[in-house]
C-alpha cells in the first residue's frame, strides 16, 4: 500500500520552473526523506504534498487517494515547520489542543489526545507552560505534539531541526526514529543534511534543481551512486 504518490508533478512560479516532473512512492508507514542543497525543490515539493501548494501539472496522491485538488485541512497530513510557530500566550497543552478545538472534537478526546502526545514526547510535566518557558527542543516537541494529535496519515517534516544546536540535533533526530517506530505513521522529512539523511530514512530522494537525481535505500546509495553528485551528497568516494 502506497503512503504518498507522486506522478509527473511539475511546478512553476511564473516561467521559471522549479520542480521538473517528479514522480516518486513513498510506502505506508515509511520514512522518506528529501535531501539536497538549498534552493533545490524540496520545500515546494513538501507544500505541494500539504496542498499548501498546487502542481502546475501532476497528482499527488495520500494512501491511494487522489487528493490534488483536495483542500490541505481534508487531506490527512499535518506539517511540522522549522520555526515552531506555537501560540506565546497559550499554554503547552492548549497549543496542542488547538487543532482539536477548531475541529470541535469533546472535552474527553481533546483530553486523551493530548496526553497521549505528550506522553509520546515526554512533555507530560510541562501541559501548564508557556511556550517562552521551554526549551528549544521541548518547543520543538510540542510542534510535533500539534501534528500528532491530529492523527494524520502523513506527517510532512521541513527541516524541523535546523534551528537547533548540534548536540540537540542528534538527540531530536533519536527522537523522531523513536517516534516513528512507536506510531508507524508515513512520513516525509525535508533536510540539506546528509547525515540526517542516512540515519532517519528507510528510502532517500536525492533532489537536485528539481529532478529526483536517485531514490533508493540509504545503503544503495552510499554504496551504487548513479552519478557524481549523489556520491558527493551522500560521502561515498564513486
Ligand atoms: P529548498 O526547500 O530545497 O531550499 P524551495 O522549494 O524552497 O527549495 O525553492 C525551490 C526554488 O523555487 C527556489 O529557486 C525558490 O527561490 C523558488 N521558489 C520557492 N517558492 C517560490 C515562490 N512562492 N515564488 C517564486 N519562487 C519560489
Ligand atoms: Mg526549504
Amino acid at each position: 500500500m502506497p503512503g504518498v504518490t507522486l506522478t509527473n508533478v511539475r511546478k512553476s512560479f511564473g516561467s521559471i520552473e522549479v520542480i521538473n516532473n517528479v514522480s516518486l512512492e513513498i510506502g505506508k508507514g515509511e520514512f522518506g526523506v528529501f535531501v539536497g542543497p538549498s534552493g533545490c525543490g524540496k520545500s515546494t515539493l513538501l507544500r505541494m504534498i500539504a496542498g499548501l501548494e498546487e502542481t502546475t501539472s501532476g497528482t499527488v496522491a495520500i494512501e491511494g487517494r487522489d487528493v490534488t485538488r483536495v483542500e490541505p485541512a481534508q487531506r490527512g497530513v499535518a506539517m511540522v515547520f522549522q520555526s515552531y510557530a506555537l501560540y506565546p500566550h497559550l499554554s503547552v497543552f492548549e497549543n496542542m489542543a488547538f487543532s482539536l478545538r477548531l475541529a470541535r472534537a469533546s472535552r474527553e478526546k481533546t483530553q486523551t489526545m493530548v496526553d497521549e502526545a505528550a506522553r509520546v514526547l515526554q512533555l507530560q510535566d510541562h501541559l501548564h507552560k508557556k511556550p517562552a518557558q521551554l526549551s528549544g527542543g521541548q518547543r520543538q516537541r510540542v510542534a510535533i505534539g500539534r501534528a500528532i494529535v491530529r492523527q494524520p496519515k502523513v506527517f510532512l517534516f521541513d527541516e524541523p531541526l535546523s534551528n537547533l544546536d548540534a548536540e540537540l540535533r542528534v538527540q531530536m533526530r533519536l527522537e523522531l526514529a523513536r517516534l516513528h517506530k512507536q506510531i508507524g505513521a508515513t512520513m516525509i522529512y525535508v533536510t540539506h543534511d546528509q547525515v540526517e539523511a542516512m540515519t532517519l530514512a528507510d528510502k532517500i530522494f536525492v533532489l537536485r534543481d528539481g529532478v529526483i537525481q536517485q531514490s533508493g535505500r540509504p545503503m544503495e546509495l552510499y554504496d551504487d551512486p548513479d552519478n557524481r553528485f549523489v556520491a558527493g551528497f551522500i560521502g561515498s568516494p564513486a
